[in-house]
């Protein structure tokens, strides 16, 4: 995402407002005022998936290894290799992977040599099995052959010594393969980020409960729960608190005793819900923001006690957005991990999509490969900040900057993946 600047007066055509935040901003106020939890622990290497590396992978050996060979053949001698015509040469034993030859290869000799075996001191070719003539013990080699070739060097993949992966990064399956190749059995990664979450309303119920006349079940904190999950958060979820002063109090004060980070719900809107501002104001430090961003504008962002607290809007799909726009940086810098800039990727609107200037526009998207082989991304009807099922039918979101309107089909745009967002 670039940098956003109001270039426009507002006016009924669109949805400037001089007193929001731009995306931008919002998100580099909020890491500035954070930091990583810092301590650590040595885990065995099958639990550190998914963790964050505290201290770099440095390789205590060489990998491979051994010299060995990158093919099935036969080791032979580089003084053995005929210059011109062919050269005649017994094979005098074997060299499998896990079982070296253990005898010493002479002039006129070859190894019968197999992929990732040994290839032994004296020798420095392997010639593959399909260019040799075989006739009893011994084998025909022509003069085709270089000198090194087919030979893996000690130490080509990975030196003693190496960083092979630095701190920081959230280690993935590869990552866990990569370090038991050192022969290294456990690692050290940051602690487990504890988050406390809650939904705040009157018309909230549980699954399971009947609902009376204006209510609606609270699917805010399965959301929270599947996106907090995976991202290796410890959980805690606090349940619906009803909009009474005392009861939002005593929630978000035992949210914060618990937890390093305090995530709402619902009750951000400007005018809604004053209380939750006034207990905020009197429990801790929190700016109530204006974010220039469609779904997800108003946004509670602050501490409480020791506690980083993110008040997001209520409705489900703002609550999404705000959250990998927002809480998921902040929650990887928190969690030690290095900042992983947005990745956006270009594709054809593939129908209009409807566009206001003044707001950055996060569209629930399709991305599909059109038969021409370009990226084609269309857009669910229903952009609804309510609509769930749009988040749920989605695999990217198109993000509109805050300066563009509407979007003609065939025009390009910015998409965000949810693979490797969710
Ligand atoms: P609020 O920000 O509290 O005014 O909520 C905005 C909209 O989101 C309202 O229609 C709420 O009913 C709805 N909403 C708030 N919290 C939840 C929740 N946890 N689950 C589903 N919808 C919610
Ligand atoms: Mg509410």
């Amino acid at each position: 995402m670039t940098k956003q600047t109001i270039t426009a007066a507002p006016n009924c055509d669109d949805d400037y407002d001089a007193a929001s935040l731009s995306c931008d901003e919002a998100l580099r106020q909020i890491l500035e005022r954070i930091q990583s939890v810092g301590e650590t622990a040595t885990l065995p290497l099958r639990e550190t998936l998914g963790r964050v590396l505290a201290r770099a992978i440095v390789s205590p050996i060489d990998v491979p290894s051994h010299r060995n060979s990158a093919m099935d053949g036969y080791a032979v001698r580089t003084e053995d290799l005929p210059a011109t015509g062919v050269r005649r040469l017994r094979v005098v034993g074997h060299s499998f992977a896990g079982r070296p030859y253990a005898g010493a290869v002479g002039s006129n000799e070859a190894v019968r040599i197999m992929t990732g075996a040994v290839v032994p001191p004296e020798t420095n070719v392997v010639v593959m099995q399909e260019q040799v003539e075989t006739d009893g013990d011994c084998i025909v080699i022509d003069n085709r052959h270089a000198d090194g070739q087919n030979v893996r060097a000690a130490g080509e993949d990975i030196r003693e010594g190496t960083t092979v992966l630095e701190s920081g990064r959230i280690i993935s399956p590869a990552d866990l393969g990569l370090i038991a190749s050192l022969g290294i059995g456990d690692a050290e990664v940051y602690r487990r980020v504890r988050v406390a979450f809650l939904s705040t309303g009157d018309e909230l119920r549980g699954v399971g409960e009947p609902l009376a006349a204006g209510e609606i079940y609270d699917s805010n904190r399965y959301t929270l729960h599947g996106m907090l999950t995976r991202l290796g958060i410890e959980i805690i979820d606090l349940g619906v608190v009803v909009d009474e002063r005392d009861a939002v109090r005593a929630a978000l004060h035992e949210a914060a005793n618990r937890a390093d980070v305090v995530i709402s719900s619902g009750g951000v809107s400007v005018g809604e819900a004053d209380y939750i501002k006034e207990i905020l104001r009197e429990i801790g430090q929190v700016g109530f923001w204006k974010v220039a961003m469609k779904p997800g504008r108003p946004l509670a962002f602050g501490h409480i006690n020791d506690a980083v607290f993110f008040g997001l809007p209520g409705n489900p799909v703002s609550v999404m957005v705000t959250f990998y726009q927002f809480v998921q940086p902040a929650l990887r810098k928190i969690m030690g991990a290095e900042p992983q800039p947005a990745v956006l990727i270009k594709a054809t609107a593939g129908n209009v999509l409807k566009k206001r200037p003044g707001r950055v526009e996060y569209q629930r998207g399709i991305l599909t490969m059109g038969s021409d082989g370009q990226a084609i991304v269309h857009t669910e009807s229903d952009q609804g900040s309510g609509i769930l099922s749009s988040m749920s039918n989605a695999n990217c979101f198109v993000v509109l900057p805050m300066d563009s309107g509407r979007v003609e089909p065939g025009e390009p745009v910015d998409v965000q993946l949810f693979h490797g967002l969710m």
